[in-house]
């Protein structure tokens, strides 16, 4: 019987150009997904065109994959493209101004979130699997193609982003048959922790110590929360990536089950992030405001200001 990864090879092998897309605000996950299959598809199909393409920069602590180089921006992507292959994006919205890139070609949607409405002609989405990277070493696998080096340690990446290290909810025996497979392909998992995760910069230091001192916390919903204007980002010269892992900081408070973390971007909209480690669903408060994501981690952009989000938020926990 033909499998789904089956008609995605199919489809492969029919395209000329095919061109891999990640999320806004890229992370771990949807670079190192993206980057491995670009890899493979290019070491497996040398007579075709492969390109990734991101909207936005690559965050420092990841430009240690030395294949990142290889990623292009929006402006520099080529047109006609007969397979778009799109990873780790919720939403086609989530891949910003690389959609019109690819209004005419067939869409292959691989992702994990929950709330993903299977956008694509062809689509591999599991919610039950940590991390696109776990998925996407299933698929790379079933295509008949060797995982070197550089593919492995973008994969290995993309399970520890999502996972936060190994210590989510999401991690299950095969997340860990996963690593332990790239790190006999030679992942250095010492090596790859230093640089992704114990390498912040100044200003995200000053950012969580602001965050752990002014977040306020709502006993009645378990919730801590903080937000952060965007005139305190302007005066330290921070960016959005300063920003990173603060949700997750606030969740560490013992009371508090569900975590809110807001940030002002610089034309006022606001973007929001949330974390449960009990049972709340924070994939259905960030779907109020339009977002998405998994049950215990979510994210969502609104135009509301942050008193009227923290009262919906606290509202309807
Ligand atoms: P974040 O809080 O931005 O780290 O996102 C948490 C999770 O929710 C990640 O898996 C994101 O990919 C997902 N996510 C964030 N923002 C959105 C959105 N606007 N729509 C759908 N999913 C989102
Ligand atoms: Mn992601
Ligand atoms: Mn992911």
């Amino acid at each position: 019987m033909e499998t789904i990864v089956d008609q995605l090879k199919n489809k492969i092998e029919n395209s000329k150009r095919i061109v891999v897309i990640g999320h806004v605000s890229p992370d771990g996950d949807t670079i190192g997904s993206g980057l491995a299959l670009t890899l493979g598809l290019e070491k497996k199909y040398r007579d075709k065109k492969i390109e990734f393409i991101l909207q936005d920069d690559i965050p420092k602590n990841i430009s240690f994959l030395k294949e990142t180089k290889k990623i292009k921006k929006v402006e520099d992507a080529g047109l006609n493209y007969d397979l778009a292959i799109f990873v780790d994006s919720a939403t086609r919205e989530r891949v910003g101004t690389a959609n019109e890139i690819v209004e005419d070609a067939f869409i292959v949607n691989i992702d994990h979130h929950i709330s993903n409405p299977y956008y694509g002609d062809l689509n591999i989405v599991n919610s039950e699997i940590s991390s696109t990277s776990e998925l996407m070493y299933s698929i790379i696998e079933k295509l008949g193609i060797d995982i070197d080096l550089e593919m492995a340690e973008a994969l290995y990446l993309g399970l520890i982003n999502d996972t936060g290290n190994f210590t989510h909810s999401n991690v299950k025996p095969n997340t860990f048959k996963i690593a332990a497979k790239l790190m006999e392909i030679g992942v250095n998992n010492n090596k790859i922790v230093n640089e992704f995760f114990k390498s912040k910069s100044y200003q995200r230091i000053k950012i969580l110590g602001k965050a752990l001192n002014d977040m306020e916390f709502n006993k009645e919903k378990k919730l801590t929360y903080f937000y952060l204007p965007y005139n305190f980002l302007k005066e330290i010269n921070g960016t959005k990536d300063d920003t990173e892992g603060v949700v997750e900081e606030l969740l560490n408070y013992s009371e508090s089950e569900v975590s809110l973390f807001l940030r002002e971007e610089k034309d006022g909209k606001i973007k929001g992030s949330m974390r449960s480690k009990k049972d709340k669903d924070v994939n259905k408060i960030a779907s109020i405001f339009g977002g998405g994501g998994h049950i215990k981690a979510a994210g969502f952009t609104s135009k509301l200001s942050a008193e009227k989000i923290i009262e919906k938020v606290i509202e309807n926990l």
